[in-house]
C-alpha cells in the first residue's frame, strides 16, 4: 500500500503537563484544496485537543514515561471529514457511531471518557472549526493512559482524551490494490481486542504491513489464529461470489468497522444486494469473483489480486468489479451529502 503523502507528521501521544500552556485560538487559514494540499499544511501549524484544551500541535506531546508510549496503553478513533460538492460544506461522516465506539474501546480497557459522548461530538466540530478546515480531513481522537509510572496498569484515572486532525484525501493511493496473505496473525480476541482499537494492537498490524510492502504487494489479509479470513492492517474485507457479498463478522477477531456495517446497510437496505455474513477461508479469496477493502481511510478500495492469483469476472483492465464499483460510486455519493435518505449520518460543521 501507498500511503497518500500527508507531509504532516503524525503527532504522537500528548501530555497532561502541556495542558497548563496557554490555549491558542483557532489560526485563520488558507482555504486549501488539491494534491499540494497535504505540503502546505504541516501538522506544527495544526491544534490539537489535549484535556479540556485547544493548543497549538508542537505543545500536544507526551512524557517518555507515559504508559500509553511504554506499554501502548490506549484506544483510538479514525473519522472522515468530506468537502461537499458546493466546496465549502464539511460532512464529517458517522461522528456519533465513532464517538460512541470509543467510548465502548475505552470501557472495555478500563479507561474514559472526560465527559459525555455528546461532549466529545462537540470538540471533533469544534476542532475541526477552529482549525478552519474547508477539504477533505482525518480526525484521530484518542484515550490513552498517560501516567508516567512503571508497570502495564489500566486505571481509568489515568485516561487522557486527545483529538488532532489532518488533511486526508486518498489513505491508499490506487486504483485496484494487489494484497497477500499475511504471514502473521491477527491478534486474537482473547488476547489483543481488535474491537477496541488498541493503540499497542498497531504492532501486529504494522508487521503484516512491512511484510506485505517487502514482497511487493499493496497490502496485507490476516487471518485467524483459526485459519480464516479476519481483515486487513486498517480495513475490513469484502468478497463478491456469484453476486452475493460476504464479509466476516467481527467475532472473526476485527475490528467492529464503521464502514464495513455502513456498506452492509447501503448494500441491502439501498441498492438491493445480497449479503451474508459469516467465516470466509484463505482459498475463497482467490475464486472470489470480486474483492475490495473498506475502511475509514481505505473507503472502498477494489482488490485485483490475492497471493498474485487475478481474481475472477474482473475487467482485468481496472481490476475493478461491477459490485465493488457500484458500491464504490454509491458510498462516495453518500458520504458527499448526495444521498438525502443517508444525510443522518453526516455531521455538517460549516453553517
Ligand atoms: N480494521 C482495522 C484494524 C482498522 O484499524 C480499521 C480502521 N479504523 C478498520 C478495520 C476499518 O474500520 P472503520 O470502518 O471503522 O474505520
Amino acid at each position: 500500500m501507498r500511503e497518500s503523502d500527508t507531509s504532516a507528521r503524525e503527532p504522537g501521544f500528548a501530555a497532561r503537563e502541556t495542558a497548563n500552556l496557554p490555549e491558542v485560538q483557532g489560526s485563520p487559514r488558507q482555504r486549501t484544496n488539491g494534491p499540494w494540499l497535504f505540503a502546505v499544511c504541516s501538522a506544527a501549524a495544526m491544534l490539537t485537543y489535549i484535556d479540556g484544551k485547544f493548543v497549538g500541535d508542537e505543545h500536544a506531546t507526551v512524557s517518555v514515561r507515559s504508559r500509553a508510549l511504554n506499554y501502548g496503553i490506549g484506544c483510538f478513533g479514525g473519522i472522515r471529514a468530506y468537502l461537499a460538492d458546493d466546496g465549502e460544506q464539511l460532512f464529517v461522516f458517522r461522528l456519533d457511531a465513532h464517538v460512541r465506539r470509543l467510548e465502548q474501546s475505552a470501557r472495555i480497557l478500563f479507561l474514559r471518557l472526560p465527559g459525555t459522548r455528546d461532549e466529545l461530538a462537540d470538540t471533533i466540530v469544534e476542532l475541526l472549526r477552529r482549525n478552519e478546515i474547508h477539504h477533505d480531513a482525518y480526525v484521530r481522537p484518542m484515550v490513552v493512559s498517560n501516567a508516567p509510572k512503571l508497570a502495564p496498569l489500566l486505571r481509568e484515572e489515568d485516561s487522557s482524551l486527545i483529538v488532532w486532525c489532518m488533511p486526508l484525501q486518498r489513505y491508499i493511493d490506487k486504483d485496484s490494490i494487489d494484497v497477500c496473505i499475511s504471514s502473521w496473525r491477527r491478534t486474537p480476541d482473547n488476547s489483543l481486542p481488535a474491537r477496541t482499537k488498541p493503540t499497542g494492537g498497531y504492532l501486529n498490524s504494522a508487521l503484516a504491513r512491512r511484510e506485505a510492502h517487502d514482497n511487493g504487494y499493496d497490502e496485507a489479509i490476516f487471518l485467524t489464529n483459526a485459519g480464516t479470513v479476519s481483515e486487513g492492517s486498517a480495513e475490513h474485507v469484502f468478497i463478491v461470489r456469484d453476486g452475493v457479498l460476504c464479509s466476516p463478522p467481527s467475532t472473526e477477531d476485527n475490528l467492529d468497522g464503521i464502514t464495513r456495517r455502513s456498506i452492509i446497510t447501503m448494500a441491502t437496505e439501498d441498492l438491493g444486494l445480497r449479503f451474508i455474513e459469516r467465516p470466509i477461508g484463505r482459498t475463497e479469496l482467490y475464486v472470489a469473483d470480486e474483492m475490495f477493502l473498506c475502511g475509514t481511510g481505505a473507503e472502498v478500495t477494489p482488490v485485483r489480486s490475492v497471493d498474485r492469483r487475478m481474481l475472477g469476472d474482473q475487467d482485468v483492465a481496472n481490476g475493478i468489479g461491477p459490485v465493488t464499483k457500484q458500491i464504490k460510486a454509491y458510498f462516495d455519493d453518500v458520504v458527499h451529502g448526495r444521498v438525502d435518505k443517508r444525510r443522518e449520518w453526516l455531521t455538517p460543521i460549516w453553517g
